[in-house]
């Protein structure tokens, strides 16, 4: 199958509507695939809030003042919304503002990987992290100064 493919049915694959074929082809897929792997993850990351904002139990406050604003809207028209139907309503924003919390946090976390990854990467050479503090030799600290300790660091104590 292709990414194109597998992209489609990751929805279907996380609410469990593929069929058991299908199931395993997207696994094996995720196992070898990245930038699937990575768009799954995303999209397993809405699916747990999405179910978590299912889950909220509304406070009693909110419906008395809910049905109030209800009854309040029948008496001066009278179109029948159903109470369902205005949490359905009441949902969207909320779903709105956690995805932007979502993604806000998402987005923090790469950027702590990205800065982690940069500094693996300056570690794994020492000419690197010389350069970068200015120091080129032993010699241009004192013996015993903060400077040679952490020179003498860097060259493994030599
Ligand atoms: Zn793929």
């Amino acid at each position: 199958m292709k990414c194109s493919e597998i992209k489609r049915k990751l929805s279907a694959f996380l609410d469990g509507e593929v069929s058991e074929e299908e199931k395993q082809i997207i696994l094996e897929h995720l196992n070898t695939c990245d930038r699937c792997r990575k768009e799954f993850e995303a999209l397993s990351q809405v699916s747990e809030v999405l179910e978590v904002i299912d889950e909220i139990q509304v406070s009693p406050f909110f419906v008395t003042h809910l049905k109030q604003r209800i009854t309040g809207q029948k008496a001066k028209s009278r179109v029948h919304i159903p109470f369902v139907e205005w949490i359905r309503r009441a949902a969207v924003p909320i779903t709105a503002v956690v995805l932007i919390i979502i993604s806000f946090l998402v987005g923090s976390n790469l950027g702590k990987v990205l800065h982690r990854e940069h500094a693996e990467n300056m570690a794994e050479s020492e000419t690197d992290i010389t350069s970068v503090l200015g120091v080129s030799s032993l010699a241009e600290f004192p013996e015993g100064s903060l400077g040679w300790a952490y020179d003498n660091l860097l060259i493994g104590g030599e």
